[in-house]
This record gives structure tokens, C-alpha cells and sequence, in this order.
């Protein structure tokens, strides 16, 4: 499954085995900015598969608990990656692998089909982005997903060559260029309904365009309203960029679009932790929250881990050792945050690492938003 799109997912979730031959799901998270070692994942991984192995279907996953603990520790490339999704039935032939651009809830699911409702979810909120570059006689569009580029559509409207010197000063070359004139802005509604056709077919959230000052102004009204209010920041490539040059170009914005959705999400946590509703900031404060199931969205700067507490009943605390639920005692853990991410998105979270945000820092960095 290289690109994940709903289809795949559709024909993941299809596959049924049965009793004697469950699929095991595992989901991973292998996100580089809080685990930085790979003995980190591979560690958690080790711990998934002892509990998996001692369940009631543990002799008959067997090999498949073999052949996950194996792809990892093969290594990764964790460019891009921060969560992996595997899933294996051997005795039926079932294996496939998911990299996810979005750390995951490390878990085993043992089950008759894939448990695939993680997929869906990530699907769903990371929509392909539209590239479209244009000139007055080209227009190339492209759609990405997850770096992969999953639909193209080129068109190439070739306009009279340049207009002879001959009676440059006459009427006619004044003629001759309105015409030039007419056909360029011919092809740029005819590119602007490429990519509203692309649209339809993928849906993708945002969309980029690569182009001049003077025929990005020409095009921006042609687009299609839907397509205008997905506008993202303009792409620094022409249109007769090679592929690798548009995917890097793609990969830059998608970032800075990432970027700004932080910051979005960290200005709504201070407005409310302002207004004093619906925001809690600082370690103690966010693991309290996660408690008690409160957290919409879970804000985590990059690169930050605290040592903490986890208690059996699933509670999580900065200080212990006594359970601030139950009053057990709970066992220390050297990364929290890497508990508390896991609980988050275990609990239906929406979850986000903020890159380089001084305004998270600043509020301890952790903080959630939350739903009441
Ligand atoms: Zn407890």
C-alpha cells in the first residue's frame, strides 16, 4: 500500500480471516521528535508483542508477532514518518505496511479483520494538496499525498510564435496581439478548470499555485470559489519545473501551512487559558486533564520529555508516588509525554507537536485545549 487513500483502506478492512488465523494490527508510534533512538520504539514494540504472545491468541500469531518485531528492527527511514501501521495474518498472506506522516497510539489489536479505524481517521484529516503551475501556454497540475504524488494533469496551449518583426509598428501586430491576449486568458479558464476537475476527483484541502506576479493575478478569479478559499501560499517553482523540484516545492508548504496550524492551535490555547474556560497549560495541569478525559487537543512542544508517573488504572501525574485516582502506587516512567500522547490519542485526541513555538514554551510546553 504505497499511498494511503480510502480505497486502500476499504480493501484493508475487507480482508476477513477467522478464528484459527487472526490478523494482528499494530499500530507504532515512531515519531523522531520525542523518540529520538530507535531503541525507544523498538522497546515499547518489545513490550506490545510480550502482552500480545500471553493472550488467548497467542500461539497462533506467533509468526506474526515474529515478522512485525523483525520489519523493525530492520530500521527505518523516519523522514517524514512518525507512526507505522502493520498488519499480518501469515497463514493467510495478508502483510502490509503504512508509513503515517502522524504519530499513532502504539497498540496490538488482535482481531478476525485489520483494525483500520486509526487509517480512516488520519485520512480524513490530512487532505492531498493541489499543485498547480502556470504560465500562458502550460499548465501543470499535480496532487500529493503524504508526499506522494497520487494524480497529474498536463496542458499545453501553444500560442502563435512571436510576432513578426515585420509590421511591428502597423495595426496588424496590434491585432495579432490582442489575439495572443484572447488565448492566453482562454487557456487560464482552461486551467483553472483543470484543477477544479482535479479537485473533484481527490478532494485535496489546500492548493498551491506556481506562477507569475501577472498570471497568478489573472488566474486567481478564474478559480473556482472552492478552489480560491483553499488558496495557499504561493509555490517558488515555474512551470516547467522537473517533478522532484515540484515535490520539494510541495513539501516546503505543506510545512509552513503545518506551522501555521500550530500557531493557530497554541493562540487559541492562550486565549483561553486568558478567559480561564476550556485551557489548561503546564505538565501537571495537562495530565489532570487527560484524567479526567476532558482534552480535545493535546499541544506538545517538540523535543520535550519529563520523567513522571503511571498508574495501572491508566492515570498519569508529574509527582508521586501515590495515584491522584485510585491511590495506588504507580511506577515511574522516564518520558511522561510520551505516556501522555499515547493516552491522548488512545482517547480520541486530536494530538500536536509544535515545531519552534516560543508561545507554547513559554506556557510550560504542554498545554490541551479542552471539551469542557
Ligand atoms: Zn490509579
Amino acid at each position: 500500500m504505497p499511498v494511503l487513500t480510502e480505497a486502500a483502506i476499504k480493501d484493508l478492512a475487507g480482508f476477513k480471516s477467522d478464528d484459527d488465523a487472526p490478523v494482528v494490527s499494530c499500530y507504532l508510534d515512531v515519531d523522531g521528535r520525542r523518540q529520538v533512538r530507535a531503541q525507544d520504539y523498538e522497546r515499547r514494540l518489545a513490550a506490545l508483542v510480550r502482552d500480545a504472545s500471553a493472550g488467548p491468541s497467542g500461539a497462533l500469531i506467533a509468526k506474526d508477532l515474529e515478522l512485525i518485531t523483525a520489519h523493525v528492527a530492520r530500521g527505518l527511514d523516519r523522514s517524514g514518518v512518525r507512526g507505522l501501521a502493520l498488519f499480518s495474518c501469515a497463514s493467510k498472506g495478508l502483510w502490509e505496511v503504512v508509513e503515517l506522516p502522524v504519530p499513532v497510539a502504539s497498540r496490538i489489536v488482535v482481531n478476525q479483520s485489520p483494525a483500520v479505524g486509526s487509517l480512516e481517521s488520519i485520512v480524513q484529516e490530512l487532505e492531498p494538496l493541489g499543485v498547480l503551475l502556470v504560465d500562458r501556454q502550460r499548465a501543470r497540475m499535480f496532487v500529493f499525498q503524504f508526499g506522494e504524488l497520487v494524480d497529474r494533469s498536463e496542458l499545453f496551449e501553444a500560442l502563435p510564435r512571436d510576432y513578426d518583426r515585420r509590421d511591428d509598428a502597423g495595426r496588424g501586430y496590434e491585432r495579432e496581439q490582442q489575439h495572443t491576449d484572447e488565448l492566453a486568458a482562454q487557456h487560464l479558464r482552461h486551467a483553472a478548470e483543470v484543477a477544479f476537475r482535479l479537485f473533484q476527483d481527490n478532494g485535496f484541502g489546500r492548493l498551491t499555485i506556481g506562477a507569475t506576479d501577472e498570471v497568478y493575478a489573472a488566474i486567481e478569479p478564474l478559480l473556482h470559489p472552492y478552489l480560491r478559499e483553499r488558496l495557499s501560499p504561493r509555490i517558488g517553482v515555474g512551470a516547467g519545473a522537473s517533478e522532484a523540484e515540484v515535490r520539494a516545492a510541495a513539501m516546503l508548504v505543506e510545512q509552513e501551512v503545518e506551522r501555521q496550524k500550530e500557531a493557530a492551535l497554541v493562540a487559541k490555547l492562550r486565549d483561553a487559558l486568558g478567559t480561564g474556560t476550556k485551557g489548561v497549560a503546564g505538565l501537571a495541569a495537562t495530565l489532570n486533564a487527560l484524567n479526567e478525559r476532558r482534552v480535545a487537543t493535546l499541544l506538545v512542544s517538540e523535543g520535550y520529555t519529563e520523567s513522571g508517573w503511571r498508574c495501572a488504572c491508566g492515570a498519569l501525574a508529574a509527582k508521586g508516588p501515590t495515584c491522584p485516582l485510585d491511590g495506588q502506587e504507580m511506577q515511574h516512567v522516564d518520558d511522561i509525554l510520551h505516556d501522555a500522547v499515547d493516552t491522548a490519542l488512545g482517547q480520541g485526541c486530536h494530538v500536536e507537536v509544535c515545531v519552534g513555538n516560543a508561545d507554547l514554551d513559554v506556557h510550560g510546553r504542554v498545554g490541551a485545549l479542552l471539551r469542557y
